[in-house]
C-alpha cells in the first residue's frame, strides 16, 4: 500500500495555515513509507509499539522528531528514553516518575503529554479530572509536562466527538497556567483521521494521523 502523497500535500497546507503540528502515524507500516514523507519534509512521525520505534529510529535519518503515542509500560521507557521527542500517553503518576528518572540517567528533559480519559470507553486510558490536577502538582525536572493528549469515542456520532473535545480544550484552558511552556505555546494533542478537522475546530494544535496518510493497516 503506498503513501497517499497527494493527500499529505493538502492536509500539511492546511495544518500549516492554522499552525496545527502534523504527527504522521506510522505504527505498523514500513521505513521506506516513512521515508517517502520525510523527504516531503515531514519529520513528526507517531508510533505505539516501543520495539517497533526504537527500530526505526535506528534505521531513518536522526533528525526525525519521534512521538510515542501509545500506551507506555513505566518497565519500557528506557528503550526509547535516550532519543524520544514527545510522549503523548502519560496517564500515571508512577509512568511520569519513571520518565523522569531515565531522563535523569539520559541527561536530558523529556517532553510529556499527559493522556486525559474523555470518551466513554472503558477501553480507553487516561487521567480523570482530579487526577489531572493532582499530578499537575508534581514537579519533576527530567520530565517535562507541555500539555494534554486525548482521543474521542470511535462513534459516528460526531456531536460526540466534538463534546469531548470540547471538555479536553475545557481542561486544557483551565490547567494552562502549570502546564511548563518553555516559550512554546502549550501542546493540545487531539484528533486522529477520522476527526482532526472537529479537533481543530475545537482548539487542538497537533494531531495524529495514520490511515489518510498510510492507508488503512491490517489488523
Ligand atoms: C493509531 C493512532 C492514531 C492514528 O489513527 P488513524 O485513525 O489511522 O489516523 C492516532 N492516535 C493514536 C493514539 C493512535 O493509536
Amino acid at each position: 500500500m503506498a503513501v497517499n502523497t497527494e493527500v499529505y500535500q493538502e492536509i500539511i497546507a492546511e495544518l500549516q495555515s492554522k499552525n496545527v503540528t502534523l504527527v504522521a502515524v506510522s505504527k505498523t507500516k514500513p521505513a521506506e513509507d516513512i521515508k517517502a514523507l520525510y523527504d516531503l519534509r515531514q519529520r513528526d512521525f507517531g508510533e505505539n509499539y516501543v520495539q517497533e520505534l526504537a527500530d526505526k529510529a535506528e534505521q531513518l535519518p536522526k533528525d526525525i522528531r519521534w512521538h510515542f503515542i501509545g500506551h507506555l509500560q513505566s518497565n519500557k521507557v528506557k528503550y526509547i528514553a535516550p532519543f524520544v521527542h514527545l510522549i503523548h500517553g502519560v496517564d500515571s503518576l508512577k509512568l511520569l516518575e519513571e520518565i523522569n528518572k531515565q531522563g535523569l540517567k539520559n541527561n536530558r528533559i523529556i517532553d510529556c503529554l499527559l493522556q486525559i480519559y474523555i470518551a466513554k470507553e472503558e477501553t480507553k486510558f487516561g487521567l480523570d479530572e482530579e487526577e489531572l490536577a493532582n499530578v499537575l502538582t508534581h514537579r519533576l525536572t527530567n520530565a517535562r509536562i507541555c500539555g494534554l493528549m486525548g482521543m474521542a469515542s470511535f462513534t459516528e456520532n460526531m456531536n460526540t466527538v466534538r463534546s469531548e473535545f470540547n471538555y479536553l480544550k475545557t481542561l486544557f484552558d483551565k490547567h494552562a497556567g502549570l502546564i511548563t511552556h518553555n516559550s512554546q505555546p502549550a501542546t493540545l494533542s487531539m484528533g486522529m483521521s477520522s476527526d482532526y478537522k472537529i479537533a481543530i475546530e475545537e482548539g487542538s494544535n497537533m494531531v495524529r494521523i495514520g490511515s489518510l496518510l498510510f492507508g488503512t493497516r491490517n489488523p
